[in-house]
């Protein structure tokens, strides 16, 4: 057994033409990144003001085909605003999956909401939305056209889908449930810039989307987010809370609300403009990756690799493995690959299962607790060829 992950892991090293530790993600600089980054240096625009900020804003929101997109300094950022803009409040709470990274419940936490869980299909490996469905028929209690928990007397205000590893949810069906259910979707479209769903963007389903770009995201600032809307009047406001709500003026510092430091620095933007000219060469190399795993796979027994559903072109962020077979051990693969150099690592601990989460309402969440213990991610850097 442990002979086949050697050979896989010897694989692995012939892709990346390495010998050395093979990380799980690493950032790819090779287009105009140095080029514009030296050119705010010299101009001095490092900070909150600047042409790429701009720039990036417009050209994310061009690629991502929505009206708006608002730069932000991490994604986390992008969802608590996110969680704002839907008009989330203190004692509410907020569908999301427990099957997440744990940012997505702590923006949740930050405006004093509480995080309820809910299960991931297989599938998609995100949000069940027709189980979803069937469970909100037994939960939503209607006051005034508004849902409530009937169990714990609080309004459902948000649902958070989440397209793990950027794989895209279900979103045909998860759009119907919130219709149906007056609930508004915020995507958490943290790792799926560039992935479609029946050939649209994910992160212009929802209301309001998300976006990440950590440095291990497929597009980077070094640290940054931002957030994508078709609504003028939402991505306006964005704006004002994400710059300490100043009122324009020409010297006079009025600010008129309690608001937040979240603006991008131009340095940041600069990077990201060059990054985001790079984006659909990523996602080809990546979608290549995805190729060549599939064939090395094949020799691995009980194993999957996770491939798109019909519906979807993902931007394959992580490169997954599945485990089918019950008998395979996750921790002790985990160990036979870092051992021979190839960084992999579990998926996240469900959130429900964390000391601060524990207390929190949950659905019933069993394909949650079993996939913690049969996915795998493997080296997912794109290899330019
Ligand atoms: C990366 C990530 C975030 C948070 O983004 P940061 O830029 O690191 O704050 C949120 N949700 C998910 C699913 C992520 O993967």
């Amino acid at each position: 057994m442990m002979k086949q992950w050697q050979e896989f892991a010897r694989h692995v090293h012939e892709l990346y033409n390495s010998v050395e530790f093979i990380p799980l993600h690493e950032p790819t600089f090779n287009g105009n990144e140095l080029s514009y980054v030296s050119d705010c240096v010299t101009s001095g625009w490092v900070s909150s003001v600047g042409q790429y900020v701009d720039r990036f804003e417009h050209d994310l929101a061009q690629f991502v085909g929505t009206k708006r997109a608002v730069a932000v300094v991490n994604g986390t950022a992008a969802l608590h605003i996110s969680l704002l803009l839907v008009g989330v409040e203190r004692g509410d709470e907020v569908l999301v999956p427990s099957l997440t990274f744990v940012a997505t419940a702590n923006a949740i936490s930050y405006i004093g909401a509480i995080p309820h869980f809910i299960d991931v299909e297989e599938r998609t490996l995100g949000v069940d939305s027709k189980r979803l469905s069937h469970y909100l028929e037994d939960i939503v209690e209607w006051r005034d056209d508004i849902p409530f928990n009937r169990h714990t007397g609080r309004k459902i205000a948000a649902i958070v889908p989440m397209h793990t590893f950027g794989h895209a949810v279900d979103l045909h069906n998860l759009q119907r449930v919130s219709e149906k259910y007056h609930i508004p979707i915020v995507e958490d479209a943290a790792e799926s810039l560039g992935t479609t769903y029946e050939g649209k963007q994910t992160g212009s389903f929802g209301k309001v989307g998300a976006i990440s770009f950590n440095g291990n995201k497929i597009v980077t600032t070094g640290g940054g987010g931002a957030i994508v809307t078709n609504d003028e009047q939402l991505a306006d406001r964005a704006k004002h809370l994400t710059t300490t709500a100043k009122v324009p003026h020409r010297w006079e510092y009025v600010h008129d609300e309690v608001a937040y430091n979240y603006r991008m620095p131009n340095l940041n933007a600069a990077l990201g403009c060059a990054q985001l000219e790079n984006l659909p060469m990523f996602i080809e190399q990546k979608r290549q990756l995805t190729n060549d795993y599939a064939k090395l796979v094949e020799s691995l027994q009980g194993v999957r690799l996770y491939t798109e559903v019909e519906e979807v072109r993902s931007n394959y962020w992580l490169q997954t493995l599945i485990l089918e077979d019950c008998s395979l051990n996750r921790d002790e693969i985990l160990q036979w690959l870092n051992d021979a150099n190839v960084m992999s690592r579990p998926i996240w601990k469900p959130l429900h299962t964390l000391s601060m989460y524990k207390q929190c309402p949950k659905m019933e969440l069993g394909v949650t607790e079993q996939l913690e213990h049969r996915i795998i991610n493997i080296p997912s850097t794109p290899i330019g060829r």
